[in-house]
């Protein structure tokens, strides 16, 4: 498996990911231009897309997915409902799959889970090849039993480390928007990833991608000295932290 993170945090997401058969693209959270350059730059041509899976109807999530996914043929699975919330973006015919459950595209395996967040549906996902196990996690306030479950069977994942919680109290952002940060239904803090990693972790994890860090309210020096102040300095290796306006390496697995 092959996987690079084009865009994370919230001015945008979008994560490519290669299995043997399959390149799938899992949001389009970029205009469809960016996210096209993006892909050249490692050598994708974005035509070759065979499909594009939705987390979420988040606009962060969301913004260039019908241009691309017209422009580019591609067909897009979501759940249903998030389908239904993005039909404005959709022009008549795209191809569309609302999923039911755990669903293949060629030889990836996708386990959708659902995460708490104030979007509905939410979801985060298992992709699995062959023995190895990525999960994308990324867009929950609380990380609940079942997103724990679904986490340890991973060899590899994505996980939100969103903002520093003194910077969001302390920063410029209106009240009711600090506290839906914070809240159940907002996204995880430097502090709950921290506890969230220290609870999952096993030996099979090969690394953990530290992603959608605020902007205004996180850095990524202080996410990862949060994170390995918590879980032991021993995970150092593991661990690494995408900023928003850079695109990742290409990560091989
Ligand atoms: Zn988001
Ligand atoms: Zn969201």
């Amino acid at each position: 498996m092959r996987y690079c993170i084009l865009a994370s945090g919230s001015r945008g997401n979008s994560t490519y990911v290669e299995t043997q058969y399959a390149r799938i693209l899992v949001d389009v959270g970029l205009s469809a231009k960016k996210i096209a350059d993006r892909l050249e730059l490692m050598n994708v041509e974005p035509e070759s897309i065979d499909s594009i899976v939705l987390t979420h109807a988040h606009n962060d999530h969301v913004r260039g997915v019908g241009q691309f996914a017209f422009k580019y043929n591609i067909p897009i699975y979501a759940h249903p409902e998030t389908l239904d919330a993005i039909t404005p973006k959709l022009k008549q015919g795209q191809k569309i799959n609302p999923w039911q459950g755990a669903f293949y595209i060629k030889d990836a395996f996708f386990t959708p889970f659902n995460l708490s967040h104030d979007c509905y549906p939410t979801f985060g996902y298992l992709i699995q090849e062959n023995l190895k196990t990525l999960a994308i996690c990324t867009d929950l306030g609380v990380a609940t039993p079942a997103v724990k479950e679904h986490l340890r069977k991973a060899n590899l994942m994505i996980l939100e480390s969103n903002h520093d919680p003194l910077m969001l109290m302390n920063g410029v952002y209106p009240w009711h928007l600090k506290e839906r940060i914070a809240s159940r239904v907002g996204h995880l803090s430097n502090v709950e990833a921290g506890e969230l990693i220290g609870d999952v972790f096993h030996s099979g994890m090969d690394k953990i991608i530290l992603g959608h860090l605020s902007e205004d309210n996180n850095t990524s020096q202080i996410a990862l000295d949060t994170v390995l102040e918590i879980v032991g300095n021993q995970l150092e290796l593991y661990i690494e932290v995408i900023e928003q306006r850079r695109m990742s390496t290409v990560f091989q697995f």
